[in-house]
């Protein structure tokens, strides 16, 4: 991320197209440097808002069931659904349009506003007009538009784009926004709090709704069987938007389109609460235009004899997105926002460096690709694969799939060369993968580099500290130079378990066997034997696989093919252990998560697919249903007071744990042993896998693992430091990068406890 450009003289409108990977990088600049306190504040307000709303429903699951049921439908039957709704929007008088493209859209309706003389449109929020640029299209035809959503009128006077696809200017901090406002409007008025701010911008909209000829709205959805729009906003502008000026005009992508107004209901309990975790926003229209109230007049004027109303759909992609077997379900997204929020990425940077011109986030990708071209989802290598937002998301979209989708894609489009296909071959990189960046095939086949390295650890670790060893493998390969690179051990997880035979006998059923993922067998071995000594101590039979890639490494860098071929050879192998009546127990969380959910994407057999995914287990879980079954005495069996690193702990769990479910149990076991236990509450440690080595993202992965150093200072502010534990590989790495200080898997104290 070398660039000398000084974070505070760059400009979001100059990094929003990201196809050229500089603006990328200089948009990382400008984020961290300006932006990024007021996105950690906001975006984990939204988030944390959210999770307490979500916590007070009790029927979440069904709601997103019947969500995405009702999306999968409504796209499915598309081209019939606006048929429908063209008939409905002419049989209650107003005028329908159907854009095949953005200039298709703009060009219709500034021939609408110039046919009524149109000088002032007001504007509510509306991403799809941000697609079509719509206001460069007016401003061109002499029509000015005034943003009435006052995060949108900031943007407007800041004259940049939006950073967040619900709360559009959420990289401002009041102080910002009160400096804004002093220098482009030249007041002295104090401008120092929230009320002050908005009700200078409120004087000055006020007039805008009054002048105004007519109004544009988006629409979060529209029902086919009478035409009716669902807006959905917090300050009443969309309200006025629509209803003051005579002429409403509403443009949304053909998506929104649902086939009644009573799917509406669904999506009213589940945006609001995904978006910003209230329970209801404070506007919610259900319009049925054009309507039959009469016009606002300003005084001293006429009010129009009649009402107009046209509804602009466009396509711009859509229709090819609909038919792209992965794009497709980025049509199902209702724009809550969930994803962004829950991101730790996102968190830190937010849309102007995790966007593009006008989709960000982890399914902005999808959406840039999808209405424009390939490379302007370039951003969405931000996306790690951590999948923190799958469950939040409340339609269910697999948002990491769709972005290593968009990754493989990119792979491709770059092209071959003989260099990167002979070091594909040497690697093992899929035929199909072997035009992928060497810094990608280089992360994406660890497993054959940890085979090697661990068979000659002591050269391998001694060449890495010769001079010049680290800065060849930034230059050929991007792995940063400031990280530092675990020692390869001398003996893997595999030869270990060879040499250390338990006498034990086993008493448990059904006996376990633990799969010997490749980032634990060639990275922490002595880790993976704790774990079998645990699982040991209370009483079950324990055996370990042999080591096999299951193509999480290949995977997170859009080496599908790569990814297909490991998952479709560990498979069979874990399925005969499943035959002879054994449990899978897997250490490392990333690679559970493959068992458990990504395993659908790639094998093509879905009754091996379900029965790896019911039947494997982070090993803290497992321990935890036995001893609950069993009613284990843990304290008795693993006393923490043995502990030789103290009692006092924390711990953090790791991103894709969480998804799967199994972070709690790790929790609930160590505190059941008598170990003082406090938790992280980050949503990732920024870390995730291989990109906190990657020498473009290194800055972000430490400045998206400050949240968690800061929640262990404040920890270790009563009482003394804590002991670090942590589940993942890679989230032990950040934490001894960002403390400095030794870090424990839950199953080594464990261990410990047991000498
Ligand atoms: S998978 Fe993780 S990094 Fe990717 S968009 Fe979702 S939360 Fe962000
Ligand atoms: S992808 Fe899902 S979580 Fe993200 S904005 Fe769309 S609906 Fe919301």
């Amino acid at each position: 991320m070398a660039t000398s450009v000084n974070p505070a003289d760059i400009t979001p409108r100059q990094v929003a197209n990201k196809s050229d990977k500089k603006a990328l990088l200089q948009a990382l600049r400008m984020t961290l440097g300006v932006q990024s306190a007021a996105i950690r504040h906001n975006t984990q307000t939204f988030n944390n808002n959210r999770y307490a709303a979500i916590a007070r429903l009790p029927d979440y699951n069904e709601l997103k069931d019947r969500a995405r049921q009702i999306k999968e439908n409504a796209i499915a039957n598309l081209p019939e659904l606006l048929r429908q709704l063209e008939a409905s929007v002419r049989a209650n008088g107003g005028h329908f349009y159907l854009a095949k493209t953005a200039a298709d859209a703009n060009q219709y309706i500034r021939d609408v506003l110039v046919r009524h003389e149109v000088k002032l449109v007001v504007k509510g929020k509306s991403i799809t007009s941000e697609e079509t640029k719509l206001n460069h299209a007016l401003e061109a035809a002499g029509i000015r538009v005034a943003e009435s959503d006052l995060a949108e009128f900031i943007l407007q006077v800041a004259d940049e784009q939006p950073s967040h696809i619900v709360a559009p200017a959420l990289h401002y901090s009041r102080e910002r926004i009160t400096a804004l406002f002093k220098r482009k409007f030249h007041t002295d008025l104090p401008l120092d709090t929230g009320e002050e701010l908005t009700k200078f911008a409120r004087d000055i909209l006020r007039e805008q709704f009054i002048a105004a000829d007519a109004g544009i709205s988006g629409a979060n959805l529209i029902a086919a069987d009478s035409g009716s729009i669902m807006l959905v906003e917090s300050e009443g502008n969309i309200r006025m938007t629509t209803t003051l000026p005579p002429v409403h005009i509403a443009i949304a992508g053909i998506e929104k389109v649902v086939p009644s107004r009573k799917d509406f209901g669904t999506f009213i309990e589940l945006l609001p609460r995904s978006g910003t975790g209230q329970p209801l926003t404070s506007y919610v229209s259900i319009l049925h235009p054009p309507l039959k109230a009469p016009t606002f007049a300003a005084p001293g004027k006429e009010p129009a004899k009649t009402r107009e109303f046209h509804m602009v759909l466009i396509d711009n992609g859509r229709s090819r997105m609909r038919e792209d077997p992965v794009l497709h379900e980025a049509l199902y997204c209702i724009r809550c926002s969930a994803c962004l929020n829950s991101c730790a990425n996102f968190e830190t940077v937010g849309g102007h460096a995790f966007g593009g011109e006008t989709y960000s986030g982890g399914i902005g990708g999808s959406w840039e690709a999808g209405t424009g071209t390939l490379m302007n989802a370039r951003f969405s290598e931000l996306c790690t694969a951590c999948s923190r937002c799958v469950p939040n998301c409340p339609v269910r979209i697999d948002i990491p799939w769709l972005n290593e989708n968009l990754r493989q894609r990119m792979n491709h489009a770059q092209g071959a060369s003989p260099g990167k296909f002979l070091f594909g071959e040497m690697t093992g990189s899929a035929p199909q993968d072997s035009v992928a960046p060497l810094q990608k095939q280089f992360f994406g086949n660890y497993n054959n580099f940890g085979k090697w390295g661990t068979r000659f650890a002591s050269l391998a670790n001694a060449s890495i500290h010769m001079p010049g060893a680290r800065s060849m493998m930034q230059s050929v390969f991007g792995v940063d130079s400031r990280r530092s690179l675990p020692p390869f051990p001398k003996k893997t997880w595999e030869q270990l378990y060879r040499e250390e035979r338990d006498g034990k006998q086993s008493t448990l059923k059904p006996g376990l066997v633990m799969l010997a993922d490749v980032f634990t067998n060639y990275g922490a071995p002595e880790r993976g034997m704790a774990a079998i000594r645990v699982l040991r101590a209370i009483g079950l039979d324990v055996v370990l696989s042999p080591a096999m890639s299951d193509g999480r490494a290949a995977m997170s860098q859009g080496m599908i093919d790569t990814a297909t071929r490991e998952a479709r050879a560990i498979a069979p192998m874990l399925r005969r252990y499943l035959d002879e009546g054994r449990k899978i127990v897997v250490l490392e969380p990333s690679s559970l998560a493959m068992l458990r959910r990504d395993f659908k994407h790639l094998l093509d057999d879905d009754d091996t697919q379900k029965r790896l995914a019911q039947n494997s287990f982070e090993p803290l879980e497992y321990l935890w249903q036995v001893a609950q079954e069993q009613q284990t005495n843990l304290a008795q069996k693993f006393p923490a007071s043995k502990c030789p690193h103290g009692t006092r702990l924390f711990y953090h769990s790791h991103c894709q744990q969480r998804t799967c479910n199994s972070a709690a149990q790790t929790i609930e076991v160590l505190r059941a042993a008598g170990f003082d236990v406090v938790t992280s509450s980050v949503e990732c440690c920024g870390m995730a896998g291989s990109f906190g080595y990657k020498r473009e993202y290194y800055e972000l992965s430490m400045a998206v693992g400050e949240d968690l150093f800061a929640q262990v200072r404040r920890a270790d502010q009563e009482g003394g430091p804590r002991t670090l534990v942590a589940s993942g590989i890679s989230c032990h790495e950040q934490l001894l990068a960002g403390m400095g200080r030794e870090v424990f898997h839950p199953a080594e104290l464990l261990a410990s406890t047991l000498a």
